[in-house]
């Protein structure tokens, strides 16, 4: 018996509604799969009582609700004032990297040359570019992360053998991860010397051995140690094993964690690979997408024989980047200045500027100039588990910290920071460009935040 009355009834098809040109359109850009989901969520709005049955509506519906891409990962507004934000995606790709990326996505001739159409060298151009970088590298390869860059060192190094650390530099990196059970999950061993917070030359002298693979020095790049402290220094130790006895070849390995490849001045304790190639260390291990600035990638910096047994170890093949990582790391070290440096030499009194314009558009766009919107000097932070003592003099928008929920949750989403009780929106971390999304992106929380008053 047919019930005309029950709205169920009068929901529109699902094959019809997908049936539109718009949702067709839609559907070869991002997939049928994900726009026949959406279409049957909205009908289920539909079905539901909260959409009128009537396919134009629940088409309308239907596209709005699509995303903008196919991958669930949004687009999301830095304001955190944290530069490297791990929860974030580490560093923001400079746009001469995301174009370098997009070129090489389709064929590409990361192992052929065109010139004589034979196999060549995987990434050759990005290799270049790095060791272009860092004249101190004699050689230089290119791994998946940090983490993996330290393992390969580790596994082609030390396997069977010891590895000598400070207990002082058995850093966890971050999300349980800890740099020694990195290097014993691998089959190396670890002779730990000193104690928490002090090390001497003569421990390390004392450990080192005939088992010695390699010394590990560990930039403890997330914390600080102060008080009664000490630390043995690159050159130091570079000098110790340079004058072990001759049969005794051992390397020493520094894992600077950051990814700097020159000096910086903002960043004074900050380990950079030339410095510490210069100091004597004969590989050094670093991170592509923290203070670098780039896709993530894991670097492997130093002498060319260590560098090159590290590239041809079975185990290298596992740990590869793709076409993507090089062309962006490519553009990172050749391009034009990346996000990570432009925000590391920010200028405070700019930031503030920029801060007092939002805060005068918000004002001005929403007819409220009470000051519920106002322009405050910050402390931005590097992140990514670097520079943890480093505090960055930056400008902020702050705003009542009602309005976290619903601006993280806004399209695009804005994260920021919530002190004191108010929200900080950071400028150090937000492109300038962006200053405009920001307020757009507050207008709309505040006409939501005004919505759910109204309704409740
Ligand atoms: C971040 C970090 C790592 C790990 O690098 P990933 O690129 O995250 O794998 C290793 N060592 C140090 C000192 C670090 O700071």
């Amino acid at each position: 018996m047919e019930e005309p009355q029950d709205p169920r009834r009068r929901v529109p098809r699902t094959d019809l509604v997908l049936a539109d040109p718009r949702l067709l359109t839609a559907a070869e850009r991002l997939g049928q799969g994900l726009v026949k989901r959406v279409v049957v969520a909205t009908l289920a709005r539909c079905r539901a009582g909260f959409l009128a049955p009537d396919p134009d509506v629940v088409t309308e519906a239907a596209l709005a609700a699509l995303p903008a891409t196919a991958t669930t990962l949004r687009p999301v507004v830095n304001a955190t004032g944290v530069v490297v934000h791990t929860n974030l995606g580490r560093a923001p790709l400079s746009a001469a990297a995301v174009e370098a990326m997009v070129l090489a996505a389709g064929a590409t001739d990361v192992e052929l040359s065109l010139a004589s159409g034979r196999r060549d060298r995987r990434g050759r151009g990005t290799l270049a570019a790095l060791a272009d970088a860092v004249p101190a590298a004699g050689g230089v390869h290119v791994v998946n992360n940090g983490a993996a860059a330290l393992a390969l060192a580790s596994l082609a190094l030390a396997a069977g053998r010891e590895v000598v650390v400070a207990r002082g530099e058995m850093v966890e990196i971050g999300d349980g991860f800890r740099i020694p059970e990195l290097v014993e999950s691998v089959g190396a061993r670890l002779r730990e010397v000193g104690t928490t917070n002090r090390v001497r030359l003569a421990d390390y002298e004392a450990a080192i051995g005939p088992r010695t693979a390699f010394v590990l020095k560990v930039h403890p790049s997330n914390f600080e140690v102060r008080g009664f402290t000490s630390t043995v220094s690159v050159k130091e130790l570079a000098g110790l094993l340079a004058g072990l006895p001759g049969e005794n070849v051992v390397p020493l390995v520094v894992d600077i964690g950051s990814g700097l490849l020159r000096s910086h001045p903002r960043l004074p304790d900050e380990p950079d690979a030339t410095t510490v190639l210069r100091d004597g260390a004969d590989l050094v291990t670093a991170s592509g997408d923290k203070l670098l600035g780039g896709p993530q990638a894991g670097l492997l910096l130093g002498d060319a024989g260590l560098v090159e047994q590290l590239r041809r170890h079975p185990f290298a093949r596992a740990l590869r980047v793709d076409k993507l990582t090089l062309a962006a790391l490519e553009a990172t070290l050749t391009g034009p200045e990346t996000p990570v440096a432009a925000a590391l030499r920010a200028d405070a009194g700019a930031l503030l500027a920029r801060a007092r314009a939002v805060a005068e558009s918000l004002a001005h766009e929403l007819d409220d100039d009470t000051g519920w919107a106002i322009a405050v000097p910050s402390t931005a932070a590097v992140g990514g588990g670097g520079a943890p003592g480093v505090e960055l003099a930056s400008a902020a928008v702050s705003l009542p910290a009602s309005l976290a929920t619903l601006l993280r949750q806004g399209d695009p989403p804005v994260v920021g920071r919530v002190r004191d009780g108010r929200l900080l929106l950071d400028l150090l971390t937000v492109a300038p460009e962006d200053d405009a999304t920001l307020v757009t992106a507050v207008v709309s929380a505040v006409v939501a935040a005004a919505g759910r008053a109204d309704q409740g």
